[in-house]
């Protein structure tokens, strides 16, 4: 599926065919990729009708969208909403102003179309629920979970742990690359790398989960 904040394969979405999942709510048909709605996931629809289940054709069609997590806070059916003002004790973090504040600044400041562009691009599965990043004032492409055979790839200077390093967000310390992805990675390694690629710069990041 290649849309322009979505480049991966369609099973790394929540859709699904499958005959045991019912009509789309919306448009009555079961010919497209469908999704039962379970309430993990939250969809913005412009009807007041009970949706439960949607299919990929109405979100393509811009029938309905869905709220998101992104880097610094929300987009939710009321608009944006940063993290601290969700979750104010946040505020009195230490280091609130050199981290969260600066990436809630940026997620203000991108424009209203590239946040309708988000909202309808499907989630990618994530653990925890997908999060999208924020590069050069806009959205960044997830491309997919990277494992080491990608770090090397992408690496400019063949070092796949050094660039690891340099891309992730959520570091977790020295030994995190050889414990989780390198080629001598613990038979215990269950870490996903979400890689994303800035549309205007080309900038990879990604964080783990
Ligand atoms: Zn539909
Ligand atoms: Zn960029």
């Amino acid at each position: 599926m290649n849309l322009k904040y979505f480049n991966a394969p369609i099973s790394e979405t929540p859709f699904e065919l499958s005959n045991d999942i019912g009509s789309c709510s919306i448009c009555k048909k079961n010919n497209s990729l469908r999704l039962e709605l379970d309430g993990s996931i939250e969809i913005i629809p412009q009807t007041s009708e009970l949706i439960e289940i949607v299919c990929i054709e109405c979100l393509n069609e811009q029938k309905y969208g869905f709220e998101h997590q992104v880097e610094g806070g929300f987009l939710t059916k009321e608009g944006v909403l940063i993290k601290s003002k969700k979750y104010e004790y946040l505020k009195n973090n230490t280091d609130y102003f050199s981290v969260l504040q600066p990436k809630e600044q940026k997620l203000l400041a991108i424009e209203k179309s590239k946040l309708e562009d988000l909202i309808h691009t499907p989630p990618f599965n994530a653990f925890q629920g997908a999060i999208w990043l924020i590069h050069c004032n806009d959205f960044m492409k997830f491309i997919g979970n990277w494992e080491h055979d990608d770090f090397v790839k992408h690496s400019p200077n063949n070092n796949p742990k050094e660039f690891f390093n340099e891309i992730v967000d959520n570091w977790n310390g020295d030994d995190f690359y050889d414990e989780q992805f390198g080629t001598n990675k613990s038979e215990y390694a269950e870490s996903i790398f979400y890689a994303f690629e800035c549309l205007h710069c080309k900038q990879k990041r990604g964080y783990v989960e």
